[in-house]
């Protein structure tokens, strides 16, 4: 092993419908009886993940295509249970993540209401102290999403038994899913608001693409701890300065950026990422979905350097920052730092 991949490393955003292994998937999808649309293992693996050739047409589309089928096939507490299990310890044996912590909507794996929330969130915890047991290296945690594509009454459900776990491993809130019009960021302020007295972190997805007035919103009204993306703030100098000022620290997905087309090409990320370290905002380098998009931190950190979009140092001080921004506490109630 070679110095870079023995260092020790966090990732803070990575979706459940993105990070398990399409091997761990295909078993996981039969053991259950569900009908795919392939009867090839190799046409499986090439429909829920993406080659560097390919690319989305946008969020919604990458939306449509994978997360349809990856969310049906975790839709049962057993799944959920090994598919949680299998991401703690696969970040660890893959790039030693030793801090993880991975986000799912508990309402998008229910099969509509047929499965009971409880026994989702239960067997999607029970997955991850399996594997924290097992990789005793490894601390992780559980970030509970609500989606644009539920009304304020059905994600205040999510939000609910997000608080009713939160002694149990699930650490923050989220919320994810393309833009919709009939979505209304303001409606959900009074949940995250309840969330966070609950003690839970927050964490938003917006500025992903173009909407700054979410993004604006989302940085001066409901103040998160860390975005999700939140890379259109480029555009605006005095919300870089909110940002910095509030202590907001921004979850970068580059790769997953590529793919879904939201940043254009390398030049564009070199411009987005070179904007934010000039401005001193503070971000941290993830995924978005390890296996979907064939990536890992590590290879994240490796195609930065190889197109001399950050240095090594500047990828060390994201490290340093992902330890700080983490959800996880320790018992006595203090950030888990490593
Ligand atoms: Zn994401």
């Amino acid at each position: 092993m070679g110095q870079r991949t023995k260092t020790p490393r966090a990732e803070l955003h990575t979706h459940l419908g993105a990070a398990v292994d399409p091997v761990i998937m295909w078993t996981i999808a039969h053991r259950q009886g569900i009908r795919l649309p392939v009867k090839d293992y190799w046409d499986f693996e090439e429909l829920i993940t993406m080659g560097a050739d390919e690319k989305n047409k946008g969020v919604d589309d990458m939306d449509k295509k994978y997360y349809h089928l990856t969310e049906l096939i975790q839709s049962s507490p057993e799944a959920i249970e090994e598919a949680v299990h299998s991401v703690i310890g696969g970040g660890y044996r893959k790039c030693n993540l030793v801090l993880q912590e991975l986000r799912f909507s508990p309402m998008k794996r229910n099969r509509t209401g047929e499965r009971d929330l409880d026994f989702i969130m239960l067997a999607a915890l029970w997955g991850m102290r399996r594997a924290m047991v097992e990789y005793p290296q490894v601390t992780a945690g559980l970030i509970v999403a609500m989606d644009r594509s539920f009304t304020p009454a059905q994600n205040a459900i999510t939000i609910e038994k997000a608080i009713k776990y939160a002694s149990d491993g699930i650490v923050g809130i989220d919320i994810c899913g393309p833009d919709r019009d009939d979505f209304s960021m303001k409606d959900h302020a009074p949940l995250f608001a309840r969330a966070r007295k609950a003690g839970l972190g927050l964490t938003i997805h917006s500025g992903e693409t173009g909407n700054l007035e979410e993004l604006r919103y989302v940085v001066r009204h409901i103040k998160p701890e860390r975005i999700g993306h939140g890379i259109a703030c480029i555009q605006d100098k005095k919300l870089m300065a909110d940002i910095v000022k509030q202590g907001i620290v921004l979850e970068l997905c580059p790769t997953s950026n590529l793919r879904n087309s939201v940043v254009k090409d390398v030049e564009e990320l070199r411009t987005i990422i070179r904007t934010l370290i000039d401005h001193k905002v503070r971000f941290t380098i993830n995924t978005d979905g390890p296996e979907m998009y064939r990536t890992s931190v590590l290879k994240e950190e490796e195609f930065l350097l190889a197109n001399d979009i950050m240095s090594e140092k500047e990828l060390a001080q994201c490290t340093k920052w992902a330890f700080e921004a983490t959800f996880i506490k320790t018992k006595d109630g203090k950030k888990v730092r490593k």
